[in-house]
This record gives C-alpha cells, structure tokens and sequence, in this order.
C-alpha cells in the first residue's frame, strides 16, 4: 500500500497536498459539525489528528473505535493547535473492525495486566517506545564495533561444552525417553550429536578463537541459561554481546566497555528523544538526568577487597552478610551502586573460588582479574575478564574444578600455538535496554520472555 509514515506525514513540509496514512484508532471525539480521529501506526509517538467535516463526509462507525485499523487519505495542514501537521480527510477506509473487547483499553492497562498478552502489549505507548529504544541501541552496538575495527561473529548456539561446568544449561535432544538405556553415556551416544548437547550460555569461548586470530570480534546473539530463579533481571533467553580482543589486559578490557556503554547512551539520547522524554516522565522520575550525568561522568573502579571493607561495615542491613569470599548479591551490588558511588562501578579482581576457570590468576594466588560493571538500579550489567593465557596455569584451574580437559582441547590450544594476553566481555542487552528506559522488569523489554514456567 502507497502511504506515508505517520511520522513523517506529521513533520511533512507538504501542506496543502493529498496524502495517504495507515494506522490504528487512539482517540475519537465527535461534534455537531467535525469528528477528530487520532492515528497511529507506531513510527513515532506522534499520533495524527484527523479532522472530519461531517457534512462532506459520512463516518462508519466502525471506523470510530478505539483499536480499529484505517487507511486515510486527505489533505495535510498545518495543525490548528500544537505543532506538526493533521489531515482534512477526504476517504476514510475500514481495514479491520475492533470489537470493544479488544483488551488494551485505557484504563486496565497495568504492566503486570500487559504481561498477560504479550501479543497486543505492543500497542501501546510505552511498549512501542521500549521497542523503538531497543532496535535502536541494537544498531549503535553494530555501528560501535564496525567503527572501531572489531569484526562481527556468528558463534554456535548448539554446543557440546557449557562454557564455565556450571549446571544451567538447556539440553539438546532429539531421542524420547528410552528406559532401556543404563546409563548417561549410553544415552547420549544413541542421541543426534553423539554427545550431549546443549543450548550456548556464552560464544565467549568460540569468541577467543575468532580473537586470537582476527585481533578484534564481537558476538551479538542470544545466551540460553536455565536459571531457575524468577528475578526481575533473569531470563532464560537473552540477547548477549560479547566482544574479545586480542593484546589486551584488564585496563583495556574496562576501557572498551566504558566507552561502549556512553556510546550507546548517548545514541539512544540522540536518536530516541521523545521516547527518552516520555521514559523520564511516566516511568523512571530523573531518567534523562541520570544518563546525561553518566555520559559525562568517569564510571568508578573498586576491587572486590575494597568493596567487601565497604559492605562489611553494613552487614546489619543486609539480608545476606558479606565477608571476603562471598558472592555479591543483588542487595549488595545495589548498595555500593546506588549509596556508595551513585553510577556505575567497576568491582575488579574477585577471588577466584566465585569466578570461572578461564579467567587470568592474578599474582597474589587469590584473586582473578575479572570485572563486573554494576549500575544503579539494576546491578549487574557487565561481566568480563582478562582471561588466562597461560598453558599451565589454564590447566592447574581446570584440574582444581575437576574438570574434563579433553572437552576443552581446542580451547587450550589457543594456549599453545601462539598463545596472547586477550580479554573480553558480556554485556546483556536486556539489562542495557532497562536500564536507558527505566523499566524495572526484564519481561517488559523482551517481545516474548522465556523464563521458569512461563513460555508464551
Ligand atoms: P548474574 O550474576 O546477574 O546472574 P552472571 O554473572 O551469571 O549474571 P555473566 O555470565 O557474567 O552473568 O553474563 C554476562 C552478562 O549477561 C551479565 O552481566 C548480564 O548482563 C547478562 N545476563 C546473564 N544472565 C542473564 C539472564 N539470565 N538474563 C538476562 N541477562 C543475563
Ligand atoms: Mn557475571
């Protein structure tokens, strides 16, 4: 169909000129001589007004209700009220009814309720926002690593290795349940791969191998984790990014992902203004102060030793006491984000009992040189490390676990042959896009969440 986009027909210089528009029905006001209908067609938040001299034209009212899609042609002119243009409609086209049970009425249109139909969530105001947001943050991250020299990566989302021998990992299987299999192995070997199979949580280790021979890769695809946890934050499908470069240390590894968030922020700033404004204002009071602050501002860096100290002088308000050692929780990552340091912190070298194999053992025997970025709000929303280049160091690790080194023979010879300081990171999409729109619940930036017990 020949029309115009209602955000341009809206900023159009063509007053005066014949235009056709699509859309859904906002608004319908009617008078004793003109009706006023308000369009959508989700291309911006601008709605378009369409005016009806009721003597020349008769309305279906079909054509009235709330939900209803339209075809209009007309005639643009500047708006008798506000800014922009509206149409004098000549030809007003029913596409489909919409019957009053259409469920995304004015006034039962909470988050939660929304939750429930994720199909039609996305008709309104804020679900086409968050969605404009996310499409756009998703370019800038491709425009960010192409013009920074980094090469993109398609890396395997069925695989044999789960990446750090942690146990949250989807299986892959083609074979029903057989009772006549005595064991695992068997299993398996009867099974499409020969081996059991998986669901990638991470492309970081296949990421390496790309790095460690095109110097600079990022992946940009989705992480499969069966996280049986119902957080705000979790999913069990979410969209990752991880780049990895070669000749890098800590420092360097920081630096980028510093970089690569302002960047982001500051795209979406650009390009999303209206969204941004309408976030500010209905969902997250403050939005546009705290990420004008944070494009302008150095983010923090703290070792994991400091930030125990911090956190240990509290402990009487955590539900979880902290001690050097422990794991930080959500709680934690909140407090020293949002109380101590008020933006985003990296914590660095953690001990390496909580973190995983492949990162570098720092010189003290006891820590990894591995970072997590938190932000206020939300916690964490980076993770990444230099990793181990060391041959005999990456095996004493993985002996510590007890892991099985024959599954990761290929991993380890990236240690042999030619072996380089490399490091890299995650970066979870999700958690970026709540965290420039303020929402607070992970399902409510995601077109269908996968998550425990729940896939829609
Ligand atoms: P968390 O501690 O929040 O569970 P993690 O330490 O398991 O995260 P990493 O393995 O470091 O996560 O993954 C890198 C990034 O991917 C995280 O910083 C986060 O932004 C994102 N991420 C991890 N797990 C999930 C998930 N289940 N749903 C959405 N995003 C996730
Ligand atoms: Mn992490």
């Amino acid at each position: 169909m020949k029309h115009l986009d209602i955000a341009e027909a809206l900023k159009s210089q063509n007053e005066g000129k014949d235009a056709v528009v699509c859309g859904w029905v906002r608004t319908f006001r009617d008078s004793a001589q003109v009706a006023f209908l308000e369009l959508s067609d989700g291309t911006s938040f601008g709605k378009l007004q369409i005016v009806i001299d009721k003597s020349a034209l008769a309305v279906d009212p079909e054509c009235t209700k709330l939900g209803a899609s339209l075809c209009v042609k007309g005639v643009l002119v500047k708006a008798y009220r506000g800014e922009g243009n509206e149409l004098n409609a000549k030809e007003i086209h029913l596409l489909g009814k919409c019957p009053p049970e259409y469920p995304i009425q004015k006034k039962r249109t909470t988050l939660d309720f929304l939750r429930g139909i994720p199909h039609l969530r996305l008709r309104t105001n804020t679900f086409q926002a968050v969605f404009r947001v996310r499409s756009v943050a998703a370019q800038a991250i491709h425009r960010y690593f192409h013009t920074h020299g980094y090469y993109y990566i398609n890396t395997p989302l069925i695989t044999a290795s789960d990446c750090e021998g942690a146990g949250e990992m989807f299986r892959v299987t083609t074979r029903p349940w057989n009772a006549a299999e005595k064991s695992e192995a068997d299993y398996y070997k009867n099974d499409f791969f020969g081996v059991k199979a998986g669901l990638s949580v991470s492309g970081q280790l296949e990421g390496e191998v790309a790095a460690t021979a095109l110097g600079k890769i990022y992946t940009f695809g989705p992480s499969f984790r069966a996280e049986n946890s119902n957080t705000k934050r979790h999913l069990a499908e979410f969209w990752h990014v991880e780049p990895e470069i070669a000749f890098a240390e800590l420092p360097d590894v920081i630096e980028v992902a510093e970089d690569l968030l302002k960047y982001l922020i500051r795209a979406v700033l650009e390009e999303c203004p209206e969204e941004l404004k309408f976030f500010d204002s209905f969902v997250e009071k403050g939005l546009l102060e705290k990420l004008n602050h944070v494009v302008n501002s150095d983010f923090a860096v703290c070792t994991y030793t400091e930030a125990i100290k911090i956190l240990e002088e509290k402990n009487a308000q955590f539900e979880f006491p902290v001690h050097w050692g422990s794991d930080l929780q959500s709680e934690h990552e909140k407090y020293l984000t949002e109380k101590i340091f008020g933006r985003p912190v990296f914590v660095t070298d953690y001990p390496k009992e909580i973190k995983s194999f492949y990162m570098k053992q720092n010189a003290d025997g006891k820590t990894v040189a591995a970072t997590d970025l938190l932000a206020p709000g939300i916690g964490e929303i980076i993770g990444g490390s230099e990793r181990e280049a060391d041959y005999g160091k990456l095996v004493a690790a993985m002996d510590e676990r007890g892991m099985d080194k024959s599954a990761y023979a290929q991993y380890l010879d990236l240690r042999l042959f030619g072996t380089v300081p490399h490091g890299g990171f995650g970066l979870g999409f999700e958690r970026f896009v709540m965290y420039v729109t303020g929402m607070e619940n992970i399902r409510d930036v995601t077109l269908f969440p996968r998550s425990v017990k729940n896939i829609m």
